[in-house]
């Protein structure tokens, strides 16, 4: 079998989002890729969080043909390539419909950067993508999702802000390893539930000063962190 650790950890990284109550039934996915061998491990389609095993994640090219499982591979396979190849430095992908997360994303509003949580792990609010045109649903839509976030990032860092809200859809998230996307998409749902709550206590509240959010993401993140032990 191609790629065991990997497939592991993705399977893991699956069973996370359900744990933390990310995923109803068969909703979500996450996806790591070996950059080595040039192959992504995702989860199949369709096929229940209780059952899933090593064996039944899919492997395939970055184009998407399929290298080694019996099974489709999650739908939106096309959306996590498209990360995977705009954004060199990701290792991981998750989504889900996460509840808070996804009426971000309904309401096409991007999540401001109201407290210090957030400027621990997005540096900037949590943008949110245009609207899919009828042309990009009809044809190729899972991949022209994966475009549609990936020209939002043309003016954005994806190490920076690990994440985005698909208008009309939910919560893509990504990060160093299928581990890390995973966390990431736990947190955003914390972070937009703390938004909102927020915002529903004073509905003018305003972003942290920007020195409070630099202080908070350049202490954990980038070659000036000091955040946590130091690694040997
Ligand atoms: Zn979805």
């Amino acid at each position: 079998m191609l790629l065991r650790s990997l497939r592991e950890e993705v399977l893991e990284a699956n069973l996370e989002l359900v744990r933390r109550g990310l995923v109803l039934y068969t909703f979500g996915n996450a996806s790591g890729i070996s950059r080595k061998d040039r192959l992504v491990a995702i989860k199949p389609s369709g096929v229940s969080y209780e059952e899933l095993s090593p064996e039944q994640i899919v492997v395939t090219k970055l184009d998407g043909e399929i290298v080694e499982g019996d099974l489709r591979p999650s739908s939106d396979l096309p959306t996590h390539l498209e990360i995977y190849k705009h954004f060199p430095d990701t290792g991981g992908v998750a989504h889900t419909h996460s509840e808070f997360a996804t009426a971000w994303a309904q309401a096409r509003r991007a999540i401001p950067c109201l407290g210090t949580t957030h400027a621990d792990y997005f540096h900037g609010e949590i943008p949110v993508t245009t609207d899919l045109t009828p042309a990009e649903i009809r044809a190729d839509y899972e991949m022209n999702t994966g475009l549609v976030i990936c020209r939002l990032f043309e003016q954005l860092d994806p190490n920076a802000v690990p994440g985005v809200l698909v208008a009309g859809h939910g919560p893509f998230c990504w990060g160093a390893t299928a581990t890390a996307a995973a966390h990431n998409a736990v947190i955003l749902e914390s972070l937009a539930r703390m938004a909102y709550y927020t915002l529903t206590l004073a509905k003018d509240a305003q972003p942290i000063a920007t020195e409070l959010h630099d202080k908070h993401f350049l202490r954990k993140h980038g070659p000036s962190a000091y955040y946590g032990q130091v690694k040997n």
